[in-house]
């Protein structure tokens, strides 16, 4: 049996959430660490809400070179962050902390992933990007409506269960509006793209019942969420028709420049597929 051995020079980073047991990330980095031996680790660490001004101090005291931050505390970690790029802070939240020179530099890598996620499967970006449905308004969908304007989208329709929650999307552009779930229909003709960024199909959440009846055949359809990789409004989309993008690759993309800001090397992904099966088998997406 062969033990490697966590050296000094070990490079730390991780996953600061609550939950966190279930995050990929740590299985993700550490493949990406194993196949270019990379003295480097990457943990999940169980942080809640009222202890996390101390547990980035202690990122700081202890070594780390970074970590991610997800679930919940997104916004507030760019509170505590010293720096904040641009991107993060439009978005209004960290999802990537840099430590650099006993600084914390906070960054939003959500957007990103997202777009390089779904940008191979898009033929005709005008036509896809002409209406842009996103169904929630939490902060992932803040990131992908960022990335949407970003990519040129002509129209952006968010649907919320509380649509005043979301007003402060609206304010990114003229045109974003906003509706409540039951409105979905009224949209869902002229949609092009739909995007999922609720919990909703998540394993362990409530299930989606969204009625895509109305949705056009050559709509586009994607959920951020990849736990189930196949979700209900995934399988209801590829029923009809609709190509679609699972939410695994955008988790993969997002994860490329903090790891290569922490452990130095940028991982190809050639074979994104088949990192995706593993991911799927050893994490059991199925
Ligand atoms: P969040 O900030 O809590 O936002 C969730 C949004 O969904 C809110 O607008 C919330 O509405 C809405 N929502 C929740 N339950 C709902 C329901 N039953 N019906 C209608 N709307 C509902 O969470 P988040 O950070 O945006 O993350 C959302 C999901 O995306 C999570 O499952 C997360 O794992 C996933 N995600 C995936 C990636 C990836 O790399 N693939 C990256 C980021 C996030 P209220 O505001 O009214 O509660």
């Amino acid at each position: 049996m062969q033990i490697s051995p966590v050296t000094a020079q070990t490079i730390m980073a991780g996953v600061i959430g609550k939950p966190v047991a279930h995050s990929l990330s740590p299985m993700l980095h550490n493949t990406w660490l194993a196949a270019r031996q990379i003295d480097g680790v990457y943990i999940p660490l169980e942080v809640g809400e009222n202890d996390m001004e101390e547990a980035m101090k202690w990122l700081v005291k202890v070594g780390f070179r970074g970590c991610n931050i997800t679930i919940p505390h997104k916004e507030r970690a760019l509170q505590l962050v010293d720096e904040v790029e641009e991107v993060a802070e439009s978005i209004g939240a960290v999802n990537t902390i840099v430590v650099q020179n006993k600084k914390l530099l906070g960054f939003n890598t959500d957007a990103y992933g997202f777009w390089e996620n779904i940008k191979p499967k898009i033929k005709d970006k005008e036509a896809t990007l002409s209406h842009a449905v996103v169904l929630g308004a939490g902060g992932a969908a803040r990131a992908v409506v960022y990335a949407l304007k970003k990519a040129g989208a002509k129209q952006i329709h968010i649907i919320a269960r509380d649509p005043q929650k979301a007003e402060s999307l609206a304010e990114v552009s003229e045109d974003i509006t906003i509706s409540e779930c039951s409105d979905l229909n009224l949209h869902l003709s002229s949609a092009s793209l739909l995007i999922n960024t609720t919990p909703l199909g998540m394993k362990g959440k409530e299930a989606s019942s969204w009625d895509l009846v109305r949705l056009s055949k050559d709509a586009l359809v994607t959920d951020i969420v990849y736990n189930p990789i196949q979700t209900q409004l995934l399988r209801d989309a590829s029923t009809r028709g609709n190509a679609v993008v699972d939410g695994l690759g955008m988790l993969i993309h997002q994860a490329l420049p903090g790891f290569e800001a922490w452990f130095g090397q940028r991982p190809e992904l050639q074979n994104i597929d088949e990192l995706k099966q593993e991911l799927i088998t050893r994490g059991g997406l199925g």
